[in-house]
């Protein structure tokens, strides 16, 4: 079965129906980025996201027909969610920073939904009912980025995200895998990037390397999210404020410039603020914590996550204001992670009464890691 060229415009316009602002599609075929990741892996550059370097996901990622046997296109979708600009952001004391994709339900449980309705769509269009779809938003080994460039979409930036020249990066992508062959766009010709610096200048950790990968481990949207363990302790000055994702190297870039104008997705309308107050972020109850952000990015990294990073946020600020509450946390916090990096920012404030507290504490911490951030805190005071 062939479909005339007209085809992809018509599926394209049923995408934009649905809310995808952006649809093309591309041959299943190997992925040509997947040498850049294989070297990208063995430098070492994925942190500790160990699941990446994984056999069987290394394959797949190579072909999208390892994850779909019979897969014949693939086709890309973009959703857009609104731009920091879009947001009401506090900058200061006491507030930290949550990155602007992560302030509305979580995606990998919008989307599904709405690929799924999309497929129906395709099957009444092909008119093959049984038609074999997969779909997929980050949430199988595909490089989805570069099957979004080979889709026409977009290309893909110095900062490594998919750039749309009429959309920018502020943008989620989602693919169908499919059976048939589809009429494929003409990938992406262009690196509109051109001499521009802005993200790798920006970069509070300089993770953006000039072969357009990240070193991950030193990025800030992985040590915030994917990150379980202790946050390296040179890097906890870079967070800032930043205590889940980053937007930095997104809202330096130009072709980010006009995403105030442009609406975006009501399915990712925020939902809490990006920049809540650390005090209260720093006080949530496991109960509190689950109600507000079980069904968002937020609860990844889980609230011990997510607290640790609230804890560096306030150890970044200094103020010896917050040393009661970060003294609070040090005594009676349960989970350990928190406790170590309440004990930094006790360092950080470094006042006697911070001194104090770190003293007072050290007597009976039963956890290694956290009388070890003790001592050091102690050490900096
Ligand atoms: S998300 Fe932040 S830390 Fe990561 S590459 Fe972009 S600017 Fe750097
Ligand atoms: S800031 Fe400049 S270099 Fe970085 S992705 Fe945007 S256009 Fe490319």
């Amino acid at each position: 079965m062939s479909f005339p060229a007209s085809f992809a415009g018509d599926l394209q316009a049923e995408a934009e129906r649905l809310g995808f602002v952006l649809c093309g599609i591309a041959p299943a075929q190997p992925a040509p980025h997947h040498a850049a990741f294989t070297r990208w892996l063995a430098q070492g550059l994925h942190g500790g996201m160990a699941y990446l370097a994984r056999e069987r996901d290394i394959s797949a990622r190579a072909d999208p027909r390892r994850l779909m046997e019979n897969c014949r296109s693939v086709i890309s979708l973009a959703v857009r969610y609104p731009a920091p600009a879009q947001l009401e952001i506090q900058s200061g004391y006491p507030f930290g920073r949550i990155a602007a994709y992560a302030c509305s339900t979580d995606y990998h449980l919008t989307l599904p939904r709405r690929m799924g309705t999309f497929g129906d769509v395709l099957r009444r269009m092909t008119g093959i009912g049984e038609l074999a779809i997969r779909s997929y938003t980050d949430s199988a080994p595909i490089l989805e980025r570069n099957f979004a460039q080979l889709a026409g979409m977009g290309w893909i930036g110095k900062n490594t995200c998919l750039i749309s020249p009429r959309f920018g990066s502020y943008l989620l992508l989602a693919e169908l895998l499919v059976t048939i062959e589809l009429p494929p766009a003409e990938p992406f010709p262009f690196d509109r990037c051109g001499t521009c610096r802005r993200c790798i200048e920006a970069c509070p950790t300089a993770c953006i390397r000039p072969d357009r990968t990240l070193d991950a481990g030193r990025c800030i949207s992985y040590l915030t999210i994917e990150h379980k363990g202790i946050i390296p302790r040179e890097l906890r000055p870079k967070l800032d404020s930043w205590i889940f994702g980053c937007d930095v190297c997104q809202q330096v870039c130009p072709w980010n410039r006009l995403s105030a104008q442009q609406s975006f997705d009501p399915a990712f309308a925020p939902r809490f603020p990006p920049s809540p107050d650390l005090h209260g972020e720093l006080r949530l109850s496991v109960q509190e914590f689950r109600r507000r952000y079980a069904d968002t990015p937020l609860s990844r990294p889980k609230r011990r996550g997510y607290l640790r990073n609230a804890a560096v946020a306030l150890g970044n600020v200094r103020n010896p204001q917050d040393v009661p509450l970060l003294a609070e946390v040090l005594q009676s916090e349960p989970e350990p992670l928190v406790r170590a990096h309440a004990a930094w920012a006790l360092g950080q404030v470094g006042t006697s009464a911070a001194r104090t507290a770190l003293s007072a504490a050290r007597r009976h911490e039963p956890a290694p890691q956290v009388r070890e951030e003790i001592a050091l805190a102690l050490q900096a005071g």
